[in-house]
């Protein structure tokens, strides 16, 4: 792993103290065994790797182990696409599960634990359609009443069940649920679905089954299975948890999972479920799940952020309990400090303005070091001739006083380079600056001027040498701190238009032709930036991952 790969996990939490106390009692012969369980109907966001971080980061932190189980029950939202995806962007994270499981894998198991339940008593097929359920099902003021089907005999269930197993019905004729308590102030537990008819094929299963079996029921006992000890999931399942504890408790799991709520990553200016972001995709708001301005790992990724800089920022935020949105700047001074550490420094001119050098005909090489603190990263050559690009934005015709980049009259240090003077400014015939005249201090190379003290230092390419590039600067996405919490309005109208610009005009020094894909770059005075996988043709295509301060505020 390279050096900005490896960076902790995550400090200590309450979750963590649970683990201490467990193992302290001896509890599961002191093993701890963690799962990361998405739904394979979409691609990863930062939410999924706060989840990611903590249950890996347990199994690093205990010598446990972890697994990556697919919860696969749903056939008609899932694709392999999303599998594959999914198991790339947490490598790419930097874990490794210890297992690769599917729910689905389980099918027969809990099939078999469905019996089981019917013959002692614990469930029944139901027979009321799917808007009876509801109904009989009441509501928190109003409890439920019972199914006119909920005393069918053992024998009745198992013929049914094995009979929706078989194929005889259609979807929603008939359910399996379990007979709990239809007057139960908690709702998860008035006699929760166990299993719905669905003839759908599955990705993994085909066309074996055409009944299905439900989250609840699924999940605990799969954590079960595998011999999960913590289940780790947002609060939302916290009045889950009973019926979680329900279904293990009357199938006399031994060693059962216990399940640990905290609460989830919120950020602002950013929507992350799934649906949404599917909604941006699918709308062509952006272009595609690895746009770089989406919330998802690979957008993360494609905007140029390392996988540290993910880990560290999950470490920073922490987990617990409590509700509380996150400031997206912190992530994004996550990124700043491991690329501050890591990234090469380069020149570049976004929106260029020629100079030309009149008292200077050589050409010379110049050497810049590629990192202010780490002689180790070597040195790059800065051709230096007499045409040169800098930034339009450096330079300013009715400058004021403290104005210290370049004005006429005005001395500047290029980076790396010479002190100029700008003599001259040369304008088209609508009045814009095209070109300036300036001379070199050539006594300055490496040295302050004689008599006077040049403030200013401005970034530079030279013309001749320089290559082409593409820029594409990115914003926020929304205007809103938090566009999907509108009851009136959809989250799409908080849209910002400028979230995307695209810079066709760039020079960057010459060295920059052997940048690769992925390779991120401190642009001198201008931010960090990374190059897209779209270059081609040799001509350079960079994302601005962040620039060098936090401008939003
Ligand atoms: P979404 O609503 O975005 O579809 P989800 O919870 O349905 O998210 P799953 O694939 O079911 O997505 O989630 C896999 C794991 O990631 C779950 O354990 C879930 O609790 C966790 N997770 C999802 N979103 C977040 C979040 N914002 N913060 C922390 N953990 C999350
Ligand atoms: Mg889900």
């Amino acid at each position: 792993m390279a050096e900005s790969e490896k960076a902790p996990v995550a400090g200590a939490n309450f979750i963590h103290n649970i683990i201490d106390e467990d193992i302290k009692k001896g509890k599961n012969g002191g093993r701890v065994h963690t799962r990361f369980p998405p739904e394979p109907n979409g691609y990863l966001h930062i939410g999924h790797a706060k989840s990611i971080c903590l249950n890996f980061g347990i199994k690093e932190k205990y010598q446990g182990k972890c697994n990556l189980r697919f919860d696969d029950t749903n056939p008609v939202t899932e694709d392999p696409e999303f599998i594959r995806a999914i198991e790339e962007d947490i490598q790419w994270l930097g874990f490794a599960w210890d297992n690769l499981c599917h729910a689905s894998h389980y099918f027969d198991q809990l099939y078999a634990y469905a019996v089981q339940l019917i013959k002692e008593g614990h469930a029944y097929v139901d027979s009321l359609t799917g808007d009876e359920v509801r109904e009989y099902r009441g509501s928190h003021t109003i409890p439920g009443k019972n199914s006119p089907y909920r005393d069918r005999s053992a024998e009745e269930n198992l013929d049914l069940f094995e009979r929706m197993k078989a194929g005889e019905f259609k979807d929603g004729e008939h359910v399996l649920r379990a007979k709990i308590d239809m007057t139960s102030g908690n709702m998860n537990l008035r006699d929760p679905l166990i299993y719905r008819i669905r003839h759908a094929h599955h990705p993994v299963t085909g066309d074996k089954w055409c009944i299905y079996p439900l989250y609840d029921f699924t999940h605990g006992l799969s954590d079960a299975i595998e011999g999960i000890t913590h289940s780790i999931c947002t609060l939302e399942f916290e009045d889950h948890r009973p019926l979680y504890d329900w279904f293990l408790e009357v199938l006399k799991i031994k060693n059962p999972p216990q399940q640990i709520e905290f609460s989830k990553l919120l950020l602002n200016f950013v929507v992350l479920s799934k649906r949404n972001l599917k909604r941006m995709v699918d709308e062509k708001i952006v272009n595609g799940w690895d746009d770089p301005r989406m919330p998802t790992i690979r957008g993360f990724r494609r905007r140029g952020y390392t996988p540290a800089s993910i880990r560290n920022f999950c470490s920073q935020i922490g987990v617990s309990k409590a509700y509380s949105v996150i400031d997206y700047s912190l992530l994004e001074e996550s990124l700043r400090q491991d690329l501050n550490d890591n990234a090469a420094r380069r020149m570049a001119v976004l929106r260029p303005l020629k100079v030309t050098i009149t008292n200077y005909d050589k050409e010379e090489v110049l050497k810049a070091p590629s990192h202010p603190s780490r002689p180790e990263m070597g040195e790059r050559d800065l051709p230096m001739t007499n045409t040169l690009w800098i930034e339009q934005d450096d330079f300013m015709e009715e400058a004021p006083k403290k104005y210290f980049r370049l004005k006429p009259g005005g001395e500047v240090r290029l980076r790396n380079s010479y002190v100029i003077k700008c003599n001259e400014v040369i304008k088209n015939e609508n009045g814009d600056v095209i070109e300036l005249k300036c001379t070199a201090d050539l006594q300055t190379l490496g040295k302050n001027p004689e008599g006077r003290k040049v403030k200013g230092i401005i970034h530079w390419v030279s013309a001749k040498t320089a290559i082409p590039m593409t820029v594409r600067l990115y914003d926020r996405l929304f205007t809103d701190e938090n566009p999907s919490a509108h009851d009136d309005k959809d989250f799409t109208d908080f849209l910002n238009p400028n979230s995307l610009e695209v810079l066709q005009a760039c020079y960057g020094e010459p060295s920059l032709k052997d940048a690769k894909v992925g390779e991120s770059f401190q642009f001198e005075r201008l931010g960090y930036f990374c190059m897209d996988p779209d270059t081609h043709d040799n001509q350079p295509l960079f994302n601005r991952s962040v620039t060098l301060r936090d401008t939003w505020k």
